[in-house]
């Protein structure tokens, strides 16, 4: 399994790559929305963990960019978004889905919550 994780906090980089050390997978983490877009447009990742407040772009922002670059490329297989953030209003939840995200974890979140989470979509 491939996962591309979008953190801009180094910190929390280690803390998810650690998580997912028992996990089959092969992580790349990247820390800003550039980044993330020119990579995933020249990989296959089965799963995205993407944070939400970012420098530049945001979560969503990306999301958007990622699914519409899946729609003109006609992707079959849509990548898999979870996001992971900080923000504790109701209405994240729907806004991470309404912009094409699968499902969503609020920091701070335990290890086994991020791979059941993974596991739902493995
Ligand atoms: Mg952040």
């Amino acid at each position: 399994m491939k996962i591309l994780l979008v953190e801009d906090n180094l910190m929390n980089q280690k803390v998810v790559m650690f998580n997912l050390k028992k996990l089959d997978c092969e992580i790349t983490a990247v820390s800003n929305g550039r980044e993330a877009i020119e990579i995933f447009k020249s990989n296959k990742y089965d799963i995205v963990l993407m944070d939400i407040m970012l420098p530049e772009k945001n979560g969503y922002e990306i999301t958007l960019e990622i699914r519409e670059f899946e729609k003109i490329n006609e992707v079959k297989d849509p990548v898999t978004i979870i996001a992971l953030t900080a923000n504790t209003y109701e209405n994240d939840k729907e806004k991470c889905l309404s912009v094409g995200m699968n499902d969503y974890l609020s920091k701070p979140f335990s290890a086994q919550q991020l791979i059941n989470t993974i596991e739902k979509y493995s």
